[in-house]
């Protein structure tokens, strides 16, 4: 099972399945501590809207409840977010970063859909 929550409209959703599997934007791996956070792009258009592995905790409130706290930490205005600033060595804001990242994996989608002759043409098509 995975929270999904975003804290910016407050979404949140407790799931089997994964309806943001398209949507990803970074992996955070919290530098080893916890538990990962997957960050998405939320319907509101927060790209850093986060994704947990709640699997023992889904009837756990306090644990859902900190999941939240940490996901939120780590968006705009949280507690983590200046600290991870450094994140990975990248120094790009985390916000921009996520939308960065997005934006650029559903740019390389859109050109795998194209016609390979027009790829091609472009010079594109290896
Ligand atoms: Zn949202």
């Amino acid at each position: 099972m995975r929270l999904f929550y975003c804290p910016e409209c407050n979404k949140e959703e407790i799931r089997n399945d994964d309806p943001y599997k398209n949507e990803y934007t970074i992996n955070n791996m919290r530098d080893g501590y916890g538990r990962p956070i997957r960050h998405y792009k939320c319907e509101c258009g927060n790209y850093l809207a986060g994704s947990m592995d709640i699997n023992g905790w889904v009837y756990d409130k306090d644990a859902i409840l900190y999941c939240k706290e940490t996901i939120k930490g780590y968006n705009r205005g949280g507690c983590y977010y200046d600290f991870n600033m450094s994140f990975n060595g990248d120094k790009t804001d985390l916000f921009e970063r996520a939308k960065i990242v997005y934006e650029d994996r559903k740019q390389r989608g859109l050109r795998r859909q194209s016609p390979i002759l027009e790829q091609r043409m472009n010079g594109e098509y290896k």
